[in-house]
């Protein structure tokens, strides 16, 4: 089968959620037995997120292959279980970049180099190349930005073009929004003409548009913007607000999403999606009653999509435990020794969160006091961990001014400390531990249990590690390393075996964690939570 290419832009705001559509689309192909994949082009001129600060762009996402990527493709893996690697994300950065290697290495042969044709057959070049590798039936690729931004021009005429050659390969889905206005009392489709106008403008007649709005759209509306935006009146969709994301599918699917981009590019219709497995979810969602209460510390926590795989693998562990996720955010530069007891006692678990730099890392040393003595089960992750070994350095080793020489490079205590590796590196994109790293676990440590192997593979995104040369006395004072990397030794997990549960992953199990697959420590952090909240309540 030739490889069929669904373009999804967004037209009138930005986060109407471009990424749920793509993801809920390919979530319904796949359960059709397709296979499937879903690429972001970014308009920015950073060759990836990697150096975005989180209040700039959220959470950075980390492929198995060590790209830092747009935290959309973390939806794309939570909705798909399919693996993304760096061809899935690609931004203006990298398109200019491979441009103008080519430029200096003589390639263009005297040419002029311009954006069209140069820049834009750079990109016509990316977006076939997941096609191209003869894996995947239908590649979904969605346009960063809206319609009518000065940094997606290239990017959507890119589509333009593509659409000519491809012919009925081709679906153009368009993602727009319908407001309403309370003191009328009424939707407006106004904006969604506006933005079909400057698509068409453009040379892009959409074959989709999908309305996100807060209020039903009746047939007759629908018919309406059918009727002025050349689309057919069952091409019209509704994205209503619903309460979870993991719920869009099913809402597609009941509007046929699927079997109109089938329809389209010739592809029969038959028979129904098979959702028992996401349905199964879906209904663990709507009958937990009970609550479990896990409070994230960490600096970012004014910023929803600072933790969003946390969020994400948190809220599936709830669910398969039969919970409800109770996710309270406790900011690290707010705690301290007054205010921790009030601020934790309620809680059934606690995640220190990820980071760098100094700011708000002695809050974390405070929770992470407080949780140990109190023997409350609590997750670190990467600098999280780090952090665990510091504050165990510090009140339990006695070695007063233990640090991790990110935050003090003079510590007399170097318990976490730089990779030899990265010791010269001074340029500070993509040079850090970064990917899927394989680990080994200790017979019968807890991760070991959680995990129901010893051999384990997640990824990585730090350049502070372990400092082996402490490991004996950490050992011998009850913080166990339990995991290693069986070719550098590099220590990837600690735990302390004597409490309910308390483990710190230098990786991050976050970013492997689907609906359909959720992260096994996550699943045991929870259950012990759940434990924990029986017992106390005995
Ligand atoms: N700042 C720490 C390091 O670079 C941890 C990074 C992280 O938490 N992702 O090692």
């Amino acid at each position: 089968m030739e490889t069929k290419y669904i373009f999804v832009t967004g037209g009138v705001v930005s986060s109407l959620g471009k990424g749920i559509i793509s993801s809920s689309l390919a979530n319904l192909l796949i359960a059709r037995g397709y296979r499937v994949t879903i690429q972001k082009f970014d308009p920015y001129i950073n060759i990836d997120p990697g150096t975005l600060n989180p209040y700039e762009h959220g959470e950075c996402y980390v492929t198995v292959d060590g790209h830092e990527a747009d935290l959309d493709l973390g939806h794309y893996e939570r909705f798909t279980n399919v693996r993304t690697t760096r061809a899935n994300n690609v931004t203006t950065g990298r398109i200019y970049q491979s441009v103008i290697d080519k430029e200096r290495r003589g390639d263009y042969l005297g040419k002029t180099v311009q954006i069209v044709p140069h820049i834009t057959d750079e990109i016509k070049r990316n977006v076939k190349a997941l096609g191209n590798t003869g894996n995947f039936d239908f590649v979904i690729t969605e346009i960063g930005g809206t319609v009518g931004d000065i940094e997606s021009l290239p990017f959507i005429e890119s589509v333009r073009q593509l659409r000519w050659e491809l012919g009925s390969n081709c679906v153009c889905v368009h993602l727009t929004y319908v407001p309403y206005i309370a003191a009328a009392k009424e939707l407006k489709t106004k904006p969604t003409q506006h933005s079909v106008k400057q698509l068409q403008e453009v040379g892009i007649q959409p074959d989709i548009l999908v309305l996100r709005t807060e209020k039903h759209i009746s047939p007759e509306m629908r018919k309406k913007i059918a009727l002025f935006c050349n689309v057919a009146p069952d091409a019209v969709i509704q994205s209503i607000d619903v309460p979870s994301i993991y719920q869009v599918p099913i809402k597609m699917h009941e509007q046929h999403l699927d079997d109109l981009v089938l329809k389209r590019v010739g592809l029969p219709v038959d028979g129904e999606p098979d959702m028992k497995a996401w349905l199964h979810f879906l209904d663990k969602m709507a009958y937990a009653e009970k609550e479990v209460r896990i409070g994230l510390v960490g600096k970012y926590v004014e910023l929803q999509d600072a933790y969003k795989s946390i969020n994400e693998s948190l809220f599936q562990a709830a669910t398969y435990n039969d919970r409800k996720l109770k996710l309270e955010y406790i900011h690290s530069e707010k705690l301290n020794d007054s205010n921790v007891d009030e601020r934790m006692k309620d809680l059934d678990g606690v995640i220190i969160a990820p980071g760098f730099g100094q700011r708000g890392i002695e809050g974390k040393f405070v929770a992470l006091k407080w949780c140990r003595e109190h023997n409350v089960p609590t997750f670190g992750i990467c600098l999280g961990m780090q952090c665990m070994v510091i504050e165990f350095a510090r009140n339990v080793l006695g070695l007063t001014d233990a640090n991790s020489t990110e935050m003090d490079h003079a510590t007399p205590y170097n318990v976490i400390d730089l990779m030899e590796e990265q010791k010269s590196i001074s340029n500070m994109g993509g040079t850090m531990r970064l990917g899927a790293y394989d680990c080994v676990l200790s017979d019968n440590s807890r991760a070991a249990q959680a995990y129901g192997t010893t051999k384990v593979s997640e990824r990585h995104r730090h350049r502070f590690e372990f400092n082996n040369d402490y490991r004996e006395r950490f050992e011998q004072a009850g913080m166990k390393c339990v995991g290693e990397n069986p070719a550098t030794r590099l220590v990837e997990v600690v735990e302390i075996p004597e409490k309910r549960w308390f483990i710190g992953t230098q990786y991050h199990p976050e970013y492997s964690s689907t609906v359909l697959s959720p992260n096994p420590l996550f699943l045991s952090f929870v259950k012990a939570a759940v434990d924990y909240s029986e017992d106390k309540n005995k």
